[in-house]
Formats: structure tokens, sequence, C-alpha cells
């Protein structure tokens, strides 16, 4: 089963392309299964430019599963791309507690007050020292990991995503949170949209992915689509990749239930 795990829509007012479009290229491109995974509502405060509003969440839910029923040949799951943000852990759990998701991916997208992945804010990073930059955000995922909200943890080091890295080796911050993902029994996401930005490798890097492999932690495979065109982005050459770091299956989910299938 070949499935991308974590597709956008319109909705989320920066992605493009209809739902039967990013349908579509998954048939194209020989996958089994796919699962929209747009961008939540959060409270009314948390950076509403980039995400559906709350009233359009039941529409969003009925129209994955209106697609599941217009495609015989190919499995669609409802999924949803919640954010971690410490003060909304409430409104995420009602939200996902009320709705029939087949899978939450949990994601840190702002270090406190700063939306460190979207390049208006790219100058933070002139305005902050890089290593305290990685440990805050390590430790926000820690905590993502542990709140028990999240069936997968997204794109698990974004913080790199324009190129920034720490000066220090930061394997003593990944390494609680990977404690973590495991003790909860999480999957992490392998996310192939870092080879579209300036970093221009896939979330999480090789040296990471081989420690999370050597610590039996779960994986699943997005593309992060905001365009059809992106659905399945160098999946091939990604999985060649796990292959050779040890992985040899990926995780599924149906409500909220993990089962594996081979990479
Ligand atoms: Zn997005
Ligand atoms: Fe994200
Ligand atoms: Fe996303
Ligand atoms: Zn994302």
């Amino acid at each position: 089963m070949k499935a991308d795990y974590h597709i956008h829509t319109k909705l989320c007012k920066h992605a493009s392309g209809e739902m039967e479009e990013y349908v579509n290229a998954a048939v194209t491109a020989g996958l089994d299964e796919i699962g929209f995974a747009d961008h939540s509502p959060m409270p009314s405060y948390y950076d509403q430019e980039c995400r559906m509003m709350e009233h359009e969440l039941p529409g969003y839910i009925n129209s994955v599963l209106s697609m599941q029923e217009s495609f015989a040949n190919i499995s669609i799951k409802l999924g949803i791309e919640a954010d971690f943000a410490p003060g909304t852990e409430e409104y995420v759990r009602r939200m996902t507690d009320n709705h029939p998701f087949d899978y939450v991916l949990g994601s840190v997208h702002y270090l406190d007050d700063w939306g460190f992945d979207n390049p208006v804010n790219l100058q933070g990073f002139q305005e902050r020292d890089i290593n305290e930059v990685y440990a805050r955000y390590f430790t926000l995922m820690t905590d993502a990991a542990r709140s028990g909200l999240f069936d997968i943890i997204s794109h698990p080091d974004l913080v790199k995503k324009f190129g920034h890295f720490p000066t220090v080796d930061y394997k003593p911050m990944l390494i609680p949170f990977l404690d973590a993902m495991r003790e909860s029994g999480l999957c992490l996401e392998v996310n192939t949209s870092g080879l579209r930005k300036p970093v221009g490798e896939v979330y999480p890097g090789v040296e990471y992915l081989k420690i999370a492999r050597e610590m039996d932690i779960p994986i699943t495979i997005g593309s992060d689509a905001h365009d059809p065109s992106e659905v399945a982005w160098h999946f091939t050459e990604t999985r060649h990749t796990l292959k050779e770091i040890g992985y040899e299956k990926t995780a599924l989910f149906n409500k909220r239930e993990i089962s594996y299938t081979t990479l």
C-alpha cells in the first residue's frame, strides 16, 4: 500500500486546485491511499490567515467523505493537520474528539509568537540565536509528542526550512523528543516538501531518520501537497532512501487505529 498522508485543499487559503484533482494526481502516481490533512481551525486568536475557519470544518469533512464515494480505485482517508501551541490544547482536543478523523497530524509552525516557517517572518532568524531556536523547537515538539493530541508528528525538523542549521550537535535536543515519540507510540512523518524548499532535503534528514529507525519509531510519508502537481512529490527516491536506512514498513490509519504495510 503506497500512501500520501499530507494533502491540503483550497480551504487553507494558500493551496490551489480542486480536491478531485489531488485524487486524480494520486491515482496517476500509482498510490493506493491518500489522506487529506488540511490546516485545521484553531482558536480565533491563532493564525487565522493560513487555515480553514471553524465553520468550514463540517464542509471539509463532508467533501472528503464524498470523495470516498466518488473514487472506487483509491482509498481516501480523513486527516487533519492541527498545530501544537501551548494554550490551544483543549480546543484541538475538542475538535478532534468530535469528528471522525482517521488520523491527526501535529505540527509546530510557531515558536511562541514567531511563525518561523512563513517566508514573511524570515527576518526572525537574524534576530535570534540559531541554537536557541532549535532548542525551543525541540522542546515544543517534545511537548507535542507528549500531549496525547496527535497520531503523527509532521515535518519533524521544519525549523531547517530556509537552510538554517545549529552550530552545535543537536542530538541532545533530538533524543528527548524521540524518546517522547516512542513512549507515546507516535509516528514520525517523512515529509518530502523540504525538497521544494530552500533547504532542499526531506524532513527529517537522513542522520535523524537513522536514529529514529534504531529507536523503532514508525513512519508515514507525506508530500504536503498544496497543489495537485505536488502529490507524491519525489516518493520513489524517498522510499529508496528509507529502505537503505532500514525501514521496511510504513503506518496506515483508520479511525485513529494504526496498522502497517510494507514500504
Ligand atoms: Zn500549508
Ligand atoms: Fe505544516
Ligand atoms: Fe501541511
Ligand atoms: Zn504542513
